[in-house]
């Protein structure tokens, strides 16, 4: 388990080390979000995030690894877990939750059930990565009401996680952007027509050994709304085994972080020649 006692861990440590930790906003039950920047503050900028999807808080150990062991000049920022609401919901179930009210909402989406661990939304039951403005809506999973997963939000960056995270891309303005996921060792890249950095993802792709994908019909997420917005390059980074239930994902993250060890000096490298 990898949950926020660990992570407060780990950014003293980062902290320690000559990192800068800040929070960019709450999330809606009120928890700072974290957010670690190393490097210069000129040149081309890399922005990444983890676990923006709960049951996928494998990314978030990864990505602290990721920046741990980045020693480059190159400016990054990384909101190491997005979703906090959600992570602890699929981690300890309802007693994360302080209000009875809350509780029973959640336990009703759930249909009933107390077993959160393959929650992917946050504690509004609002899947985040369907809530950004870039074809919002037009998913073909796409839910219109409270779920587990793919529910699209009542409007656009309806979400305190999304709002935060949104403010901090305007005032970064990165060149690159990674959204880290799991599961399936695989890379999208592009929204509709945009596929800028092409030479760039191939190269992570080669260094990861992660097919890159396009995603033509993909709707409302992070990287959809950077890239239409930004108009550079930002890749959704699906890690781990499809075979290899969530829970368990932990288990294999030596091996995840190996496929994903020199992905920050490619990026950072690109982010220069992309500004
Ligand atoms: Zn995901």
């Amino acid at each position: 388990m990898y949950g926020l006692n660990e992570l407060q861990t780990d950014l003293d440590i980062l902290q320690s080390q000559g990192a800068e930790i800040f929070d960019i906003g709450y999330t809606l039950l009120g928890r700072p979000i974290p957010c670690i920047f190393k490097g210069s503050k000129t040149g081309g900028q890399t922005l990444l995030h983890a676990s923006i999807h709960a049951r996928e808080w494998v990314t978030t150990p990864l990505v602290i690894k990721m920046m741990k062991n980045y020693a480059g000049d190159h400016g990054v920022w990384c909101v190491p877990m997005v979703n906090i609401d959600g992570v602890l919901l699929v981690q300890q179930g309802l007693s994360s939750i302080p209000e009875q009210s809350l509780k029973d909402f959640l336990l009703n989406v759930n249909g009933g059930s107390a077993d959160f661990s393959l929650w992917k939304a946050n504690a509004r039951a609002v899947d985040l990565n369907v809530n950004f403005n870039a074809r919002w809506g037009e998913g073909a999973q796409n839910v219109t009401y409270p779920s587990p997963a793919n529910y699209i939000g009542q409007y656009p960056f309806s979400e305190y996680e999304n709002m935060a995270l949104r403010s901090l891309t305007e005032r970064v303005k990165p060149s690159v952007t990674l959204s880290y996921h799991a599961k399936g060792n695989v890379i999208y890249k592009g929204f509709g027509c945009v596929d800028n950095g092409k030479v760039c993802a191939q190269r992570i792709s080669d260094s990861t050994g992660y097919p890159l994908l396009d995603s033509f019909d993909s709707a409302g997420g992070y990287k959809d709304w950077y890239v239409a917005t930004f108009q550079k390059l930002g890749l959704t980074i699906e890690v781990g085994d499809e075979n290899i239930p969530y829970a368990q994902l932990i288990d294999y993250l030596p091996q995840i972080y190996e496929q994903n060890a020199h992905v920050l000096d490619i990026a950072t490298e690109c982010a220069q020649n992309l500004s």
